[in-house]
């Protein structure tokens, strides 16, 4: 069963072409057929034109001597091979015959009559004899000086050969009419293929790609617009099976991120648990460590809910106005300690300057928390992260340096991406850097990232000034 792209091509292609190829072969036909009949009837026409005016110059009632003469002429015309002349009387009778043979009476002779009673005086008649032959008979009345009809001069030709002619000539457009249509079917059907068996095959791998096979790819066949298609639809499983593999790492990253703290709230929990009350140090370390793992653990969930959020564009900015560096002092003074306790340094030059920013104060201190904590994670102990503030028009740029590992070239581009991580053996969600950008997209500002492998990473939190 024909079906799809075939079926199309069969309705509105394949019968339009057969329908021309038959239209052609019908009118080529008929062309032919009036062509050879006409000239036909024209070369009978013409003789009888010039065998009439001979005999139109004998007086009709010279009986004998007309009668001769027409004999004469019928006798020994170089036509009588070719074709049947035959001269009628007034009174029907035939005076004269080509053929030499008595005539036959059975025969019709419409076109004798026809012109016998025309004002022209011609006649052609297309028919068969009672031996079966087709002929093309004409008769052409002669008239004498005062327009009476004297007698009739009739040309007989035999349509058998032309017949064949005729039959040769359609046989061949038929012929070639069949093979211009078998050009087309195997053209057709060749182009048809080129289409259908890669929609197949591209129909197939999609098909393998819904079902979560992400390194399916398509060959491709053709380096056309399908060709493009395969390239796409290749390109497409090939981000599917990136992505799909960035969502198991970031599963895998925040399960492990929560697991962190959890385990050391659980740990201190079970010891106090299990030793009756302790000592008053231990209990104070103890409960410190509860506190900050689960300020951390909470931490962690807000970012992801943050995250959620801008996914669904549905972050909303409790926007008022602040003093940044105030937000910003805040955050280095948690900072602090933890720098100090993995043995890193944090410079920074406090100032008294006042930076008004319209903006919202715990999603700042947010940024300043992600970008610092990457600061700090990403460089060793005894390294250096320096904080610079630096006002400029209307802006206040607040430069975060460190003497970390850095950023490799080809992942700068991306380390803003959500869920990107350069860095899979370090702890990490790979969202903060998102976050941080769309945060501070959203209060007009801009984070720049400049970085060099070895040399350290540059972040650039660039935000406007509140106006007065
Ligand atoms: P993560 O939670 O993994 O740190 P981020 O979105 O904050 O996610 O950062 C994305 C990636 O950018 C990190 O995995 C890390 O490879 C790289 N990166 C970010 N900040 C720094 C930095 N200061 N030094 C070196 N690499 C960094």
């Amino acid at each position: 069963m024909v079906k799809g792209i075939t079926k199309r091509w069969v309705l509105n292609t394949l019968c339009a072409i057969v329908a021309i190829v038959v239209f052609a072969i019908v009118c080529l036909s008929f062309a032919v057929h009036t062509y050879f009949y006409s000239s036909v009837e024209q070369i009978l026409s013409g003789r009888s034109v010039e065998f009439s005016k001979i005999l139109s110059k004998f007086p009709s009632d010279s009986a004998s001597g007309f009668t001769s003469a027409a004999r004469d002429y019928v006798e020994t015309s170089s036509e009588r091979e070719s074709m049947e002349i035959t001269v009628i009387d007034r009174n029907g009778n035939i005076l004269a015959n080509s053929t030499g043979f008595a005539p036959d009476t059975e025969s019709p002779m419409p076109d004798y009559e026809e012109a016998k009673n025309s004002t022209s005086g011609y006649a052609k008649w297309v028919g068969r004899l009672p031996s079966g032959e087709k002929v093309t008979a004409i008769t052409r009345m002669v008239k004498n000086s005062d327009g009476e009809n004297i007698c009739a001069v009739r040309y007989i030709s035999s349509m058998s050969d032309i017949d064949i002619v005729i039959f040769c000539a359609v046989a061949v457009f038929v012929i070639v009419g069949m093979l211009i249509i078998g050009l087309v079917i195997i053209s057709g059907t060749y182009f048809v293929r080129s289409i259908v068996n890669p929609v197949r095959n591209i129909t197939e791998t999609a098909k393998k790609i819904s079902e979560g096979d992400f390194n399916a790819q398509i060959d491709k066949m053709y380096d056309d617009e399908i060709g493009d298609l395969c390239d796409s639809i290749n390109d497409m499983a090939t981000a599917l099976g990136a992505a799909d593999r960035m969502k198991n790492d970031f599963i895998s990253s925040v399960s492990h991120e929560l697991r962190t703290p959890l385990t050391a709230i659980k740990g201190w929990a079970e010891t106090m648990q299990s030793c009756g009350v302790p000592d008053k140090e231990t209990f104070d370390k103890g409960m410190d460590i509860i506190v900050k793992e689960s300020t951390r653990l909470t931490g962690i969930v807000e970012e992801l809910l943050d995250f959620s959020r801008m996914q669904n564009n549905q972050m909303i900015l409790m926007k008022e106005k602040l003093d940044i560096l105030a937000e910003l002092d805040e955050v280095l003074y948690m900072m602090r300690d933890r720098a100090h306790n993995e043995g890193k340094h944090l410079l920074y030059d406090q100032s008294d300057m006042i930076a008004p920013v319209m903006g919202d104060k715990n999603k700042l201190k947010q940024v300043f928390i992600n970008i610092i904590d990457n600061a700090l994670k990403y460089t060793p102990k005894e390294g250096v992260v320096g904080i610079q503030v630096i006002t400029e028009d209307e802006l206040i740029k607040i430069v975060v340096t460190d003497t970390g590992c850095g950023i490799a070239p080809d992942d700068l581009p991306r380390v803003k991406d959500k869920f990107f991580k350069a860095n899979q053996s370090v702890r990490g969600s790979g969202i903060g850097l998102a976050l941080a950008d769309e945060i501070v997209a959203l209060h007009g500002g801009t984070l720049d990232i400049e970085s060099g492998i070895g040399v350290g990473t540059t972040v650039t939190i660039a935000l406007p000034l509140a106006k007065d």
